[in-house]
């Protein structure tokens, strides 16, 4: 139901690419955790729902027309107080006026600072010959520059699943390595199931990108997330 809503309200704007808060709406449907984000307009309304969701939060830009929005100076994080949340909204409108005239900005994404984790990426393109494929691998630096991720034709089953994570060179960094929290597996494997199930039954999508997810012991929460849907 609100995955068919978000699609078909984007499609009436005429726009393939979706919020963050509209990505993360959808993957929520799909039973993948996202933290919690809602959109502000306006200041007033960041430093109130900064208030309902608990101190530190972390402001993003919400533009369809920023998606890398670091670069454009459109994040903010480990915000403590009513004041560091009404300065942060400034400077990101600031920031990403100047770095985007053009861009469309529909207010500020609202979201809990997660808990640090071991970083990994989650994802979904479209490949010419074998149409969707799921991706798993370590984020940050590393998935940039050793190019670590896995790949498997949708749709997957659990022993797929396990073979994508066992695959990736850093495995080592998701067993606990040098006293951080290894990685609750399980719970990975799981998210890549539901991102395959997914995916298999809503073709209009194109691509999906879950940049960074922290894995903790138990658990894990997705923290940054685009979804693109196919043209026509
Ligand atoms: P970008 O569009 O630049 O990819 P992100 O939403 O990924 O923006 O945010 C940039 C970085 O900020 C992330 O890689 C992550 O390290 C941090 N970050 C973003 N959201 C959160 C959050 N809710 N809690 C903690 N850290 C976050
Ligand atoms: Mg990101």
């Amino acid at each position: 139901m609100i995955v068919d809503d978000i699609l078909a309200k984007a499609r009436a704007e005429n726009r393939t690419i979706l919020t963050e808060i509209e990505a993360k709406q959808i993957l929520n449907e799909a039973g993948i955790h996202c933290t919690d984000t809602r959109l502000a307009v306006d200041k007033a309304r960041a430093a109130t729902l900064s208030e309902e969701i608990g101190y530190p939060v972390v402001l993003k830009i919400s533009s369809v027309d920023i998606t890398h929005k670091s670069d454009a100076g459109g994040v903010k994080v480990n915000l403590k107080d009513r004041a560091e949340v009404e300065n942060a909204f400034d400077e990101i409108m600031a920031s990403c006026k100047a770095a985007y005239p053009e861009a469309k900005i529909e207010g500020v994404a609202v979201q809990g600072m997660a808990e640090v984790g071991t970083e990994i990426i989650m994802g979904m393109i479209k490949d010419p010959s074998f149409g969707p494929v799921v991706m798993f691998g370590l984020g940050g630096v590393l998935v940039e520059v050793l190019k670590d991720v896995a790949f498997r034709i949708v749709p997957i089953e659990k022993m797929d699943a396990e073979e994508m994570i066992q695959e990736i060179q850093g495995k080592k960094l998701l067993e606990g390595y040098r006293g951080q929290d290894p990685a609750d597996i399980a719970f990975l494997e799981d998210m890549l199931i539901k991102l395959s199930d997914f995916v298999d039954r809503t073709p209009e999508i194109e691509e999906i990108d879950m940049n960074p997810v922290f894995a903790y012991r138990k658990g894990a929460a997705v923290v940054d997330a685009r979804i693109i849907l196919s043209a026509g």
